[in-house]
């Protein structure tokens, strides 16, 4: 085989609760990961060396050295199998870079994919989830797709049941956000408020609107704990809620964290209406519409 090609989607966090800080440095969470198609494309091709090639949405923001994600997924994934193979990886951006949508781990879960294909390793999931745990909290999310609850840092996950098909909007913001700055602005906000932050659960009403299918339900229940953090750091990103909200839709909240904004629509034409409201506003950068829950990552 000389290459292999692997779709593989963003996502956004239904709830994103954020416990105490721990010793470790790290947040526990309670992450409810949903899977949205908006996709990077890996193609992994032979080569003896190891390199990589980033085109597409901000690809001028995205390391083409060891830095990058998915050359650290091929790199761990090499010293798993305990051989040194070679890769040049080409990557196809769309999700957006350091949007909260986890464009990077969603890469790194591409290219273990590709790689694991490409190098004829022939490696179960669940040897891949372990490699992908040590790479990146939403990594294993990143492999798994579809819906799924993670805890602990957000890395084990239990998916979830879904009765039926949510469509989406997302309003890109002009410049990322850095995740560690965010949660670190999260710590802050609660330390001047004098809040201790509680053990985080997962929102039953949220699983049941998920297992209905019921759009208007999860869209009361939508809730991120960064979003704060995220308005606090970019002021602007409140004119971007309000304006999905007064243009109706169902529920609204920074992804992750931020500054990208999701928007809960009722229908696909709904969707389709808001976004056009969204860019009549001029709120953001770009919007993109989106439905999910999507699979994984994806051979094409
Ligand atoms: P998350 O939602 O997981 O917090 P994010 O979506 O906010 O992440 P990413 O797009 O994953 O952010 O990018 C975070 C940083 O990682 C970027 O500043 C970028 O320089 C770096 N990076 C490394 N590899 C990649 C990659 N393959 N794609 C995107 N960014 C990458």
């Amino acid at each position: 085989m000389d290459s292999v090609t692997v779709r593989v989607p963003a996502k956004v966090n239904l709830q994103l609760a954020v416990g105490p800080l721990r010793e470790d440095g790290y947040h526990d969470l309670v992450n409810v990961f949903h899977a949205v198609s908006i996709f990077d494309e890996v193609t992994a091709a032979a080569e003896s060396g190891m390199s990589v090639r980033v085109e597409g949405e901000s690809a001028d923001q995205v390391p083409e050295n060891d830095d990058n994600l998915a050359i650290q997924a091929a790199v761990a994934l090499a010293r798993h199998a305990g051989r040194s193979y070679g890769v040049s990886l080409a990557i196809r951006k769309t999700i957006p870079v350091a949007g909260g949508m986890a464009g990077g781990s969603a890469d790194a879960a591409a290219a273990l994919v590709a790689c694991n294909e490409l190098w004829g390793l022939g490696l179960p999931v669940e040897d891949l989830m372990e490699i992908a745990a040590d790479l990146g909290s939403d990594v294993p999310f990143a492999l798994l797709g579809g819906t799924a609850v993670g805890t602990g840092r957000g890395e084990r996950l239990t998916p979830l049941e879904v009765g039926g098909t949510f469509h989406w909007v997302f309003a890109l913001a002009d410049e990322g956000l850095s995740t560690a700055k965010v949660y670190g602005e999260c710590d802050r906000v609660r330390e001047t408020a004098g809040e201790q932050a509680a053990p985080p659960r997962t929102s039953e009403p949220l699983l049941a609107a998920l297992r209905a299918g019921d759009a208007k339900a999860l869209g009361a229940e939508l809730t991120n704990d960064l979003q704060p953090a995220a308005l606090s750091l970019r002021g602007s990103l409140a004119r971007t809620l309000d304006t999905g909200r007064q243009h109706g839709a169902l529920g609204s909240l920074v992804s992750g964290s931020g500054p990208t904004c999701a928007f809960l629509a009722e229908s696909e034409a709904h969707a389709a209406a808001l976004a056009a409201s969204l860019r009549d506003a001029g709120v953001a950068r770009d919007v993109l519409v989106a439905h999910g829950p999507v699979p994984g990552p994806t051979v094409v």
